[in-house]
């Protein structure tokens, strides 16, 4: 097969990218391949599809805050429903950290993101479930708790449906004729030379040479452009052409309650019209919860940074024990309404990092485009990252954003990275 455009990986990020691609230029053929048998089935999946317009860094607040624009046109003009909810985002925050956070705060509020802060006297009012002052107790004082100063909520924030996402950004593509083939590994790229002399082991070092497609397990592609999008598996076949793309995958994983126990915390008033829990970070270890709208649940996730080891896994499995032994203890002293109680369900999947500033990569060679280390937010910037990829196709020196505001593509880049220090990470 021959193509324009051959983009392998249909999570979010090729999914918005092979659709930029082809929206470009309809009479364009661009045709996305996908190792599992369906959209978003990789990462996508495992996701919990918060999103959020507070960042520190401009780059990320510009990424972010265009594709959650982008999130209310797919939802309010092109009545897709993604099941989005402005649940809002809540940092619960001890007198030091709230002092230390200010100024991301205040930074992002200056450029526009609306920003509200409860006092602990708010917050008790709000949040009955919540402790907010720690005694003087053996287990107060190990695990070194400290009281919340401040909440700091982030109410344009929120939660979307990854799922009915990626088969919007499915649905527009084949709406344009892009095609989509699933159950097909791209196996290998091929790196052949622009001017083939027809010698056996081209190229040689002293030739021009491109990636010029991939060898599929239904056969081999032949493309002016092939995009990797492969999230996590990006390395498997970036690796033998000796491409870095500079990301390692670690474990995350999800565990969700449905306990009538969580009843009060689950249906939080006062925050969000869908008067949902938020998604909420605790001060401590990194816990994050939100109340999922879709099954009346409550899901938890943990930032997981301690010994946690950079491993491809291809189905990895959530630790019953991580939550029971660990993170528990730290959760029921904030909020012991969680005394007792087990997760209904849980899953694992992978984040995509890039340990040097944590921001997505978008990185060109002769022939190929790489879009990746998402590094746990992919899904809340993949609009921008999909416009971003085809400015590149295109050689654009700016990305226009979901909007109308302009992004230098090559801010993303290995060679001409221009990103500030991200310091909002959950
Ligand atoms: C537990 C968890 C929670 C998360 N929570 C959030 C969140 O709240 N908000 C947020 O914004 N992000 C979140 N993320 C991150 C988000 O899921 C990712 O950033 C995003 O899904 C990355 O999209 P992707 O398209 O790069 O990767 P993927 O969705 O993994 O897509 C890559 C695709 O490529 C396919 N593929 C790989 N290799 C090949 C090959 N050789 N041939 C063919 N196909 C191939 C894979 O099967 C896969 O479908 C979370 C991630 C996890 C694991």
């Amino acid at each position: 097969m021959e193509t324009d455009v051959l983009v392998v990986g249909a999570g979010v990020l090729g999914l918005s990218s092979a659709y930029y691609m082809k929206k470009r230029d309809p009479s364009r053929k661009v045709v996305v391949v996908e190792k599992l048998s369906g959209p978003g089935q990789g990462n996508s999946a495992k996701s919990e599809g918060g999103y959020r317009n507070l960042f520190a860094s401009e780059t990320n607040y510009l990424l972010a805050d265009s594709t959650i624009d982008w999130f209310h046109h797919l939802q309010e003009d092109l009545e897709y429903d993604i099941g989005m909810h402005e649940l809002g985002y809540l940092w619960l925050l001890p007198e030091d950290e709230y002092r230390e956070r200010r100024t991301p705060f205040d930074v992002a509020k200056k450029r526009g993101a609306r920003i509200l802060e409860y006092s602990s006297e708010e917050l008790k009012q709000m949040m009955p479930d919540l402790i907010t002052e720690f005694d003087d107790s053996e287990d107060s004082q190990m695990m070194g708790l400290e009281d919340v100063e401040m909440g700091v909520f982030g109410p344009n924030c929120g939660s979307v449906d990854v799922d009915r996402l990626v088969k919007a950004y499915e649905a527009e593509f084949l709406k344009i004729s892009g095609e989509i083939h699933y159950n097909t590994d791209a196996t290998k790229l091929l790196h052949d030379p622009v001017e083939p002399l027809g010698i056996p082991g081209e190229p040689f070092v002293w030739q021009e040479s491109r990636i010029a497609g991939a060898e599929t397990s239904k056969g081999k592609i032949l493309a002016e452009t092939t995009v990797v999008a492969c999230g996590t598996w990006a390395s498997k076949i970036l690796d033998p052409i000796g491409f870095d793309c500079l990301m390692r995958p670690k474990k995350r994983q999800i565990f969700a309650f449905k306990d009538p126990k969580l009843s009060r915390l689950l249906n939080t008033k006062d925050f969000n019209e869908d008067n949902k829990l938020p998604v909420t970070i605790l001060p401590t270890a990194g816990i994050l919860l939100k109340g999922e709208v879709s099954e009346e649940s409550i899901w938890l996730a943990c930032a997981d940074n301690l010994g946690r080891k950079f491993e491809l896994e291809d189905d990895p499995k959530p630790e019953d024990d991580y939550y029971a032994n660990n993170i528990y203890h730290a959760l029921v002293q904030y909020l012991p309404c969680f005394e007792d109680v087990r997760p209904a369900n849980s899953w694992a999947g992978q984040y995509a990092i890039n340990g040097f500033d944590q921001t997505p990569i978008v990185e060109a060679s002769p022939g190929l485009i790489y879009v990746g280390a998402a590094s746990g937010s992919g899904i809340m910037k993949s609009d921008a990252l999909g416009r971003i990829v085809d400015a590149v196709n295109e050689e654009k020196e700016y990305a226009t954003l979901y909007g109308g505001r302009g992004f230098k593509c090559s801010d993303l880049s290995i060679a001409n990275r221009r990103v500030e220090k991200e310091t909002l990470v959950v």
